[in-house]
């Protein structure tokens, strides 16, 4: 496995757990150069996940393109690897436990986007930007005005 930060490929699995009701392995992982942990997703070749993007092309489902989606949405913003990784894990999860050969690619995107959600409002607005591709301001407009009402009704049930 080649380390998603220093690109080292010698790395110790700390831990070693399957995905229920599929035959994917989750292990977890030190890097052995830069100490950092991160999480692989192990599945067999064959029963590779294709995402169907909106013009009906298929690609293999890939981890790392999430990751980078994010990790791209959190730049200076405080989160912490982390969490980026922890919010890669749990929409790899519900991927894997709901679809067996494929899932649209927004259909992803979504799940993202309700984890971004708790996690940073800038961060969401940024990946919504990129991932829903605003056609014009007043789209982006209307969709921030939208968050602001859904955010502080949220706030207001609390
Ligand atoms: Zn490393």
């Amino acid at each position: 496995m080649k380390c998603p930060f220093c690109g080292s490929i010698h790395d110790q699995v700390l831990d070693s757990r399957p995905i229920e009701h599929t035959s994917a392995v989750r292990r977890r992982r030190e890097c052995s150069n830069c100490k950092k942990r991160y999480t692989t997703f192990e599945r067999p070749e064959e029963v590779t996940i294709m995402v169907v993007k909106s013009d009906g092309r298929r690609e293999p489902f890939d981890r790392k393109k999430i990751w980078t989606g994010i990790d791209r949405a959190c730049k200076k913003r405080s989160i912490s690897v982390e969490t980026i990784d922890k919010i890669v894990n749990e929409v790899e999860n519900d991927i894997m436990g709901e679809y067996v050969m494929e899932i649209p690619s927004n259909t992803i995107g979504d799940k993202i986007l309700e984890k971004l959600w708790d996690v940073d409002l800038v961060a969401y607005v940024r990946f919504a930007s990129v991932y829903r591709k605003f056609g014009d301001i007043d789209t982006f407009m209307q969709e921030l005005k939208k968050l602001k009402k859904e955010h502080m009704k949220r706030n207001s049930k609390k």
